[in-house]
């Protein structure tokens, strides 16, 4: 049996002959697979949303490991090291296992372990007082606990319309934007299009989410010569493999989008059908800078937003989906001023204090850099548009045999 050369405790690693080594294997009576566990409970990662499918390795009564299901289809297998750590859910020294109770000034971190009877009795006749008195001055909030369905109904019963929990302060915002602007978004908000994305911008991504899925998909992309843009101060993670690294100043990337839009614009790559079918880009907005109501959607008695029909020249109700909405110009309904909202974006982004030259040097990014990005995002959404044989109905009741689709993605 060859051990190779032998390592002493300050032996240098320069001096050792990497040739001569090697892993034990079963032939020097090693067993590198012993058995760890007397059973595997199949069930999902809970260390962030996206879920992926774990087996966990149980051994008299006590979580030995965890790895990926094979099987699962949102990770196959994959796990990350946040999941892998999952385990100290059940026995990291610091996790309380009872509830405790400040016993010194708040900030003294000073606390006692409490039996929860007397934690109930306590919270009982605090909240009993106030639900007495005045349900709404209790404001619940409660952490990450992915049960806010049942807490949020506990709080409507106990009677106050204040609470809250995590979601509502991070994730559930950026979902509902991707999904309000580029139809998507991450975790168990629908993802981006693995499957045909040719051009893949990546924002600032904490990679502690949805890692899994989206390690997966990169692989996808790379494996189908998609381009990979990440826009990020660091190049560490998803950011070392994109093709395109834009080490962009902190906190700037909403300028750097909005340079973007003013490429865009000034180079008449909009996708108008799109802004008619799925934003508010048509709907009238009041101009009178002296009214009340200035920079709010014009509406019709029934409160309904309006927009302007280009071809019948005038008013209707922007949810007619038989209308010919116009997306720019100025127009007067009742005697005031309104233009479209796409009208205000175009007329404030085409700004000259929008242009990548009066951006570059607060984004950090060349011009000639924000220029080039603009153009290949629009030479892949308008040159490479695909189109997918899924029938769908839109929000007016129409079917439509085939998506369009421009496969150029984002995600944050
Ligand atoms: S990506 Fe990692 S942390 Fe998130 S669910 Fe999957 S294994 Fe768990």
């Amino acid at each position: 049996m060859n051990h190779g050369t032998l390592r002493g405790a300050n032996s240098a690693p320069s001096q050792r002959s990497l040739a001569n080594t090697r892993a034990p294997d079963e032939g020097d009576g090693v067993d590198t697979s012993p058995d760890v566990s007397d059973s595997i409970a199949k069930t999902t990662c809970y260390m962030c949303a996206c879920r992926c499918g774990i087996d966990v390795h149980i051994k008299d009564g006590k979580v030995r490991y965890i790895n990926g299901n094979k099987d699962h289809p949102v990770n196959r297998g994959v796990l990350c090291g946040k999941g892998s750590a999952g385990i100290m859910q059940h026995y990291s020294p610091a996790r309380l296992k009872k509830p405790l109770l400040r016993t010194g000034p708040r900030g003294s971190g000073e606390f006692r372990e409490i039996e929860w009877e007397e934690a109930l009795s306590i919270a009982t006749e605090r909240l009993s007082k106030i639900r007495r008195t005045d349900p709404k001055k209790l404001a619940f909030f409660t952490g990450r606990d992915q049960s806010q369905s049942l807490t949020g109904w506990w709080a409507s019963q106990f009677g106050t319309p204040n609470f809250a929990a995590h979601g509502g302060f991070c994730s559930v915002n950026m979902a509902a934007g991707g999904l309000y602007t580029i139809g998507g978004s991450f975790w168990e908000f629908g993802e981006p299009d693995w499957d045909n994305t040719k051009y893949f911008m990546l924002f600032g991504v904490a990679e502690d989410h949805d890692s899994n899925p989206i390690k997966i998909g990169l692989g996808k992309l790379k494996a189908r010569g998609a381009k990979v843009v990440s826009i990020n101060p660091c190049r560490t993670g998803y950011n070392a493999i994109a093709d395109d690294w834009i080490g962009i100043r902190p906190g700037t990337d909403g300028l750097f989008v909005l340079a973007l839009i003013h490429e865009l614009l000034k180079a008449g790559r909009v996708d108008l059908d799109y802004l008619l079918r799925y934003t508010n880009a048509h709907v009238l907005v009041i101009q009178e800078p002296n009214a009340a109501d200035d920079g709010l959607f014009a509406r019709d008695g029934n409160g309904n937003p309006l927009a302007w029909d280009r071809v019948a020249k005038m008013p209707v109700s922007a949810t007619d989906n038989g209308a010919k909405p116009a997306l720019t110009g100025n127009f007067q309904v009742d005697g005031r001023r309104c233009v479209p909202v796409f009208q205000l974006v175009a007329d404030r982004y085409l700004q000259e204090s929008y242009s990548p030259d009066a951006v570059a040097e607060r984004c950090g990014v060349a011009a000639d850099t924000i220029r080039r990005i603009a153009a290949e995002l629009a030479h892949v959404a308008f040159e490479q548009a695909i189109e997918l044989p899924v029938a769908w109905t839109d929000w007016a009741g129409r079917r439509h045999e085939t998506i369009k689709g421009r496969p150029s993605r984002s995600t944050l």
